[in-house]
């Protein structure tokens, strides 16, 4: 299935995921790539990754990632616009945790105006605040990248990953309760208001995503097929 939705648009897709820390955007964004072919733009990983390098944009952001507030927007277009600018993201984007702004939504609008196209659709995946802060502050990930929870989805084997037999598991330094609160702020007061901006722009999609996750990818994959189609 790889490529087909992607290859039959003249200008690629580009995808927004919005919705609160533990929505759910980064597992439905890997399951897109996978579904359609497309590139998976995370600003989180991008910054964590600038962290870990100890670049300068790392060391700014480090303390703002930790106290769960959001990276200022210049930090965050710059680490945007130089991986926007690798050849693979011509195969189409999702956009996982980015805009997160209003001026991030604008800055977008203006760097997609100048390659003439615009976002193909921002998809809002709805879920009870409530929840994310069981959901995020038990997970954990392997360092192949398969994402583990203390209470909903435990390896076979305690302490070893399903996937790769690895046991290298971590957990972000902002998943704890107290963090996520603070992040669940940021989202309402910064980044809810682009649903309201991306209505306006006639693409936005919203989606239950409070059920299982097969079932939220199947949903997802019909919007997104009936997007790029
Ligand atoms: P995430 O991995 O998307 O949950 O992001 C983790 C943290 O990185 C956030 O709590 C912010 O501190 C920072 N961050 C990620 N993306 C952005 C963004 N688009 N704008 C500002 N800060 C961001």
């Amino acid at each position: 299935m790889h490529d087909t939705a992607a290859s039959a648009q003249t200008k690629p897709a580009v995808l927004i995921l919005l919705g609160p820390p533990g929505a759910g955007k980064g597992t439905q964004a890997r399951m897109l790539e996978e579904d359609f072919g497309l590139v998976q733009l995370s600003t989180g990983d991008l910054l964590r990754a600038a962290v870990a390098a100890g670049t300068e944009a790392g060391k700014q952001a480090k303390a703002v990632m930790e106290a769960g507030q959001l990276v200022s927007d210049e930090i965050v277009l710059a680490i945007l616009k130089d991986r926007m600018a690798e050849p693979d993201v011509a195969r189409g984007i999702i956009l996982d945790g980015f805009p997160r702004t209003a001026g991030q939504a604008a800055a977008l609008d203006l760097l997609l105006a100048e390659a003439g196209q615009g976002v193909t659709a921002a998809i809002s995946l709805e879920v009870d605040d409530e929840a994310m802060v069981g959901r995020v502050s038990g997970r954990y990930t392997c360092a192949c990248g398969e994402g583990y929870h203390d209470t909903f989805k435990k390896p076979a084997v305690a302490g070893v990953c399903d996937k790769c037999g690895g046991t290298g598991f971590k957990r972000r330094a902002d998943d704890n309760a107290e963090t996520v609160r603070e992040r669940l702020g940021a989202y309402h007061a910064q980044t809810a208001p682009l649903i309201a901006h991306y209505d306006g722009l006639g693409v936005l999609q919203r989606i239950d995503a409070m059920g299982a996750i097969a079932d939220i990818r199947a949903g997802l994959a019909v919007i997104v097929g009936r997007v790029t189609a």
